[in-house]
């Protein structure tokens, strides 16, 4: 039987050391012993406050604050989940998958579908709005359909866009289920236009499946699907810097935008400093063929800084996680596929909340059976109404909640800088999930 908290006192004192001992944080920095969350009274409509404010100022106060677990304390909101699908992929790239390959772990380890679906929909009671499905490569795992139309039907609670980070490989052959299921945006990796080249550096043939996924995208684009796409190429010097000018000219005609991605040090892709084609140097490579490149305006909380060739259709963005972080602006949290917390990419610190949530099944995978007993997705709808008056909140929501929230409180300002990245333990690219 499932023990329920009222939560409906003027002050809710949340207690972070009864959880603090089950985390695997990995941090050194003291955390404090307590969490307020402000009364539900305070932030109510009805109150006094509220009795001389116009429409709109009520409307704006009476709209739910975003969540205090999922903002650090740096201030920065997360509202965007990246959820590593799968460990396993179709293609071995030199720069992510470890030429001796990696040790997969074993299945009962990885999050079922219904653990990602619960998942998903307590970050999105929370206030996540963008789900991003990566891994591996996410189009291999065999469930990916039926697993993306239940976190699409998460539209109705908040979550606004459904992306996937693919090789393309197999993606044209599910793309219009994906598409019906609530695909919103692709970030497609491709990082040679010659297939000789694409065999080199992926280990693989397929470079004809991945034009076909891109060919498709655009058909559908062009009948009104609104794929957001976008194509990641990681720039290795002496492998395809010389291909930079080539991808760019794919925008003349094209309304696709390329991502030229510094590449990064993972263990075992052989990083080194020399292999690494930096932002200012992709710049000046563009710049003597096209010296009107100019600079566009950056959403808020993009990771890339876009450019756009005048005339062109296409626009070009480049990831410059070594030469620039973008850590201030970060609203980005990451699960792995064996259902661990990791809230920086190039963090070592992180904390299983698989292990949470199967604590009721007896630590075993929960297949759709026991999510059925264990009323995983009936419980977590309460979790929303954490800041309601009077919401009644599962403990397993709260715990997980809470872990979740000790993580993010724990995040740095920014990540080590080049020179000392390469140096730091962290798993694989393709254990991450990125
Ligand atoms: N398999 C999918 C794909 O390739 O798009 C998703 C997973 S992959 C790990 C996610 C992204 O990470 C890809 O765009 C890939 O190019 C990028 N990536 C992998 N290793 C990298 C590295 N060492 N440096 C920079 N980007 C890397
Ligand atoms: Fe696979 Fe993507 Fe890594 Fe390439 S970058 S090996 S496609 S996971």
């Amino acid at each position: 039987m499932l023990c329920k908290r009222v939560l409906s006192r003027p002050r809710i004192t949340v207690s972070w050391a009864s959880v603090a001992a089950q985390t695997r944080l990995q941090s050194t920095t003291p955390i404090s012993a307590t969490r307020t969350v402000p009364a539900p009274a305070e932030r109510s409509p009805s109150h006094p406050h509220h009795a001389s404010s116009s429409p709109r100022v009520t409307a704006l106060e009476s709209a739910k604050p975003f969540s205090e677990f999922l903002t650090d304390s740096f201030h920065r909101q997360h509202d965007y989940l990246r959820i590593s699908v799968t460990e396993r992929c179709n293609l071995r790239c030199l720069y992510c998958m470890p030429e001796e390959g990696i040790e997969l772990s074993p299945p009962a380890r990885l999050l079922t579908s219904p653990e990602i679906v619960y998942l998903s929909s307590l970050f999105v009671s929370q206030g996540v709005t963008k789900i991003r499905l990566t891994g591996g490569e996410p189009t291999v795992r065999k469930d990916i359909v039926p697993l993306m139309q239940a976190i699409g039907k998460l539209r109705r609670d908040g979550l606004r866009e459904l992306c996937l980070t693919t090789n393309g490989i197999s993606l044209h052959r599910k793309l219009d289920l994906m598409v019906e299921a609530g695909l919103t945006g692709v970030n497609l990796s491709l990082d040679t236009l010659d297939p000789f080249q694409f065999q080199i550096m992926t280990r693989r043939k397929g470079f004809e499946a991945v034009m076909k996924s891109i060919d498709r995208i655009l058909e559908m684009n062009k009948v009104g699907a609104g794929i957001k796409l976008k194509i990641n190429c990681v720039v290795m010097r002496g492998m395809n810097d010389r291909e930079i000018v080539p991808f760019v000219e794919l925008g003349r005609e094209k309304p696709i935008e390329v991502r030229f991605i510094e590449y990064m040090p993972f263990d075992g892709n052989k990083w080194n400093q020399g292999k690494m084609f930096s932002y200012q140097e992709m710049l000046a490579v563009i710049r003597e063929k096209y010296p009107t490149l100019e600079k566009v305006q950056d959403h808020k909380n993009d990771t890339s800084k876009t450019y756009q060739v005048p005339g062109f259709q296409g626009r070009v963005g480049f990831i410059t996680s070594m030469t620039h972080n973008f850590c201030g602006t970060c609203n980005r949290l990451r699960i792995t596929s064996d259902g661990n917390l990791k809230v920086c990419l190039f963090g070592n610190a992180e904390v299983s909340l698989r292990d949470i949530i199967r604590k009721e099944n007896d630590g075993q995978p929960i297949d759709e059976d026991a999510a059925k007993q264990l009323q995983l997705m009936e419980t977590v709808q309460n979790a929303a109404r954490l800041s309601d008056e009077g919401a009644l909140v599962n403990e397993r929501e709260l715990e997980i909640l809470n872990i979740i929230g000790m993580a993010v409180k724990r995040k740095k300002a920014k990540h080590a800088g080049m020179g000392q990245l390469e140096n730091m333990k962290n798993r694989p690219m393709i254990l991450i999930g990125g």
